[in-house]
């Protein structure tokens, strides 16, 4: 019974053996999102251990908490077990969690050193979600035209020509690609910044102008690492087992997106080898697909009245993912740099020649002025 009182779906009062339906006009139904409101709970027995396991309208891979088997319903007849599922071992609560991510909050040129002792630390719920990690090759054949250009001539009758040369190449990538078992990444806070590639660190700037730097693109990192073979056990040492999430997305299904979405980057990348592609060719190769569930502390921290998110791998005990305030010293820095450079440009016209106009000679004063002033006012301004 656990499994459905992970606090975020519906549990019906009575559950029968066999798929049930239970009505959505239950009173707890009332604020719940609009995709639970219609959805209705099933319910199968494990095929290990007999025990009842109930799943939502939609979901495909469900795992036992008792035992710690997954069943996919890969279609309505069609039920198996599946034998390839890890775990990424739990390795801290959520205080440690806390800990980790106060470390990250006081590292960096953007952030404020004493961060971590001025937020308060607000919700906190643990997820162990499913990951689907396609195994796989990637590789192109490319063909473009690449633009050159050649001087012609000599002397006063020197001229620029451009051209066109035929170029092509290949290049290959072996991949872990992890497909999120779900169909919304955005159910669960920060969840689709984890992808390779994907904007995963936020920086506020407030209201700040010079918005430069201070996100992060998520590493392309293989969620195999470190893997374990799945096991309850594990889970429990941290009471993580009445969290694991359901997935949604079959193993057939995932396969098939981790192979377009390679397509797509390669093509990207070849666009980037030639001025025009005219022929581009990826062939995926896939070795194997993997389940693996991922422990993941999502917390929550207020600082001055606004609330940001810390998405925190329990296994690896890193930040994932995360929302963070810019410390004023940051945009005292930006501000001083772009204020300098701009009057460095007007003190070149101004002082270089004896007869410098006099506005460039002003400018480069209020520049400097301004770059100073803003300092000032940084040194006494209250973070
Ligand atoms: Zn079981």
């Amino acid at each position: 019974m656990g499994r459905a009182a992970r606090g975020e779906k519906v549990m019906p009062e009575e559950t029968s053996v066999g798929p049930v339906e239970v009505p959505e006009s239950d009173d707890s139904a009332a604020s719940e999102t609009p995709a639970a409101k219609t959805a209705s709970i099933h319910e199968i027995s494990c095929s290990n251990c007999g025990a009842p396991l109930t799943y939502m309208q939609g979901e495909a891979v469900i795992t036992c908490e008792y035992c710690g088997t997954t069943t996919m319903l890969a279609d309505t007849s069609n039920i198996v077990t599946v034998e390839s599922h890890y775990l990424l071992p739990p390795r801290v609560g959520r205080d440690e969690a806390i800990g980790i991510a106060s470390a990250w909050l006081e590292k960096g040129f953007y952030k404020s050193k004493d961060l971590p002792r001025r937020v308060q630390w607000a919700e906190s719920s643990a997820r162990v979600l499913p990951y689907w990690v396609v195994r796989c090759s990637g590789r192109t054949m490319w063909r473009g035209m690449q633009k050159k250009t050649r001087t012609k001539g000599t002397g006063d009758k020197k001229t620029q020509e451009t051209y066109w040369e035929p170029v092509q190449g290949s290049f290959s990538e072996d991949y872990t690609w992890p497909v999120y078992a779900r169909e919304d990444d955005s159910e669960f806070w920060g969840i689709r910044n984890i992808e390779p590639g994907r904007k995963c660190v936020f920086p506020d700037w407030g209201k700040f102008i010079f918005r430069i730097g201070g996100s992060k693109n998520a590493p392309n990192s293989n969620l195999l690492e470190g893997k374990a073979d799945f096991s309850i056990d594990e889970l429990k040492k941290y009471n993580l087992h009445t969290h694991i999430v359901n997935g949604q997305i079959v193993q057939e299904r995932a396969e098939r997106s981790a192979r377009d979405r390679i397509i797509e980057r390669h093509a990207d990348k070849a666009n980037s080898k030639a001025t025009r592609i005219t022929d581009c060719d990826t062939t995926v190769d896939v070795q194997g697909v993997d389940l693996i569930y991922v422990p993941i502390w999502e917390l929550e921290y207020v600082f001055q009245g606004k609330t940001y998110h810390v998405l925190v791998d329990a296994s690896r005990q890193k930040v994932l993912s995360a929302e963070v305030p810019v410390g004023k010293w940051a945009k005292a820095t930006i501000f001083d740099v772009i204020m300098f450079l701009i009057a460095a440009v007007f003190a070149l016209v101004g002082f270089a020649a004896e007869s410098g106009p006099a506005f460039a000679r002003i400018l480069t004063f209020v520049f400097a002025g301004g770059g100073v002033a803003y300092t000032v006012w940084t040194a006494a301004m209250k973070e």
